[in-house]
């Protein structure tokens, strides 16, 4: 029977560095491999032009590299890029590069389908087979730099968990992700330019001010009401807005961040004065920001953007209340590459 072979990249650097003197070898080769493991994203042992012929078939021996593969990539009109992302076990996610003129973004998914169901979502069609390994995550990011450099001169400047799953459901390897990406031995990028959004899990939101970590947080909020949020979110019912809110406050007081609300207006749903009232009360605790986000349909049309009309009463009420507010254009329509449209038709 065949033996599995482990993924190097599941080695911390002082294991990798163990491994190596076990074989009787120096510990320094452990950082050598390290390094083109990670700072250089090697793809294959064969890549690792410095080590030894011999020392490389026995890595081989031993170990396989998982990386992801770009199955697909789309391009659309406005620049934005989609990749459909193959993993190890054949499992697809996917994963956006967003540019605009002053910034390169990355939306990454943490998560292969996802385990809530928010009723305006494409992912959660797709039920929630697995979270990503920290190195999947790393590896989209690394992607998206890549096709950034490639096709719009500039390397990636942002990242925004925001693609397929509910990062907070897959904390530790999130976390593990970002630590890689803001390591001088990864890609050295800062945690101010890396956003956490969530569907506001309170208990990992509490988790995450413990941690003192250093990158951003966006709440996905669409509605301030309980019965309403529920109705399109219904995970709502688990965790209430006044859990919501409390565990906000508790991340507040430790951090003094600013808290970001993603927040799209449907017709129908959530477009009366009553809302943007209940938002403004919601809001009132601590210093906040409300990107207001263009929606784009996913297929049966239950869930229609309001007309401009109630984003201006949007604006105003938030203006009028001195909570900054922002409106959010979608990108990448055409390849259904937009907010809430990843795993569409894969
Ligand atoms: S919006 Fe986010 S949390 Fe909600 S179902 Fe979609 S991927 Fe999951």
């Amino acid at each position: 029977m065949e033996v599995k072979k482990k993924d190097i990249r599941a080695l911390t650097k002082d294991q990798l560095r163990e491994f190596f003197t076990t074989q009787g070898d120096k510990a320094f080769r452990g950082n050598q491999v390290y390094e083109w493991l990670w700072q250089k994203s090697a793809h294959s042992f064969e890549d690792m032009t410095n080590i030894s012929l011999e020392t490389r078939q026995m890595l081989k021996d031993n170990f396989v590299i998982n990386h992801i593969k770009v199955d697909q990539m789309q391009r659309s009109t406005d620049g934005t890029i989609k990749n459909a992302v193959r993993l190890h076990d054949d499992l697809i996610v996917e994963s956006v590069l967003i540019p605009t003129a002053t910034r390169t973004t990355a939306c990454v998914s943490s998560q292969v389908g996802c385990s809530l169901d928010c009723k305006f979502c494409a992912t959660a069609r797709l039920k929630r087979m697995r979270n990503l390994n920290p190195d999947e995550i790393y590896d989209q990011v690394v992607a998206i730099d890549n096709e950034s450099r490639l096709y719009h001169n500039r390397p990636l400047s942002n990242i925004v968990f925001m693609g397929m799953g509910e990062p907070l459901m897959n904390y530790n390897n999130v976390l593990k992700a970002i630590d890689k990406i803001t390591s001088p031995e990864g890609l050295g990028m800062s945690p101010k330019r890396i956003v956490v959004s969530t569907s506001g899990v309170p208990k990992m939101i509490k988790k995450m001010a413990d941690d003192d970590v250093k990158f951003k947080l966006a709440v996905s909020l669409h509605s301030a009401i309980d019965e309403v949020r529920t109705s399109i979110m219904p995970f709502n019912t688990t965790f209430p807005l006044a859990d919501l809110r409390e565990a906000l406050q508790y991340w507040y007081a430790k951090t003094k961040n600013r808290i970001t609300y993603e927040y799209v207006i449907w017709d129908g749903i959530n477009d009366k004065q009553k809302d943007v009232d209940a938002l403004v009360d919601f809001c009132k605790f601590a210093p906040s920001k409300v990107n207001l986000i263009e929606y784009n349909p996913i297929d049966d049309g239950q869930f229609q953007q309001a007309d401009s009309r109630a984003i201006d009463m949007y604006v105003k009420t938030l203006e009028a209340n001195n909570i900054t507010v922002t409106v959010r254009r979608s990108r990448g329509k055409d390849i259904d590459a937009a907010c809430g449209q990843l795993a569409n038709k894969s």
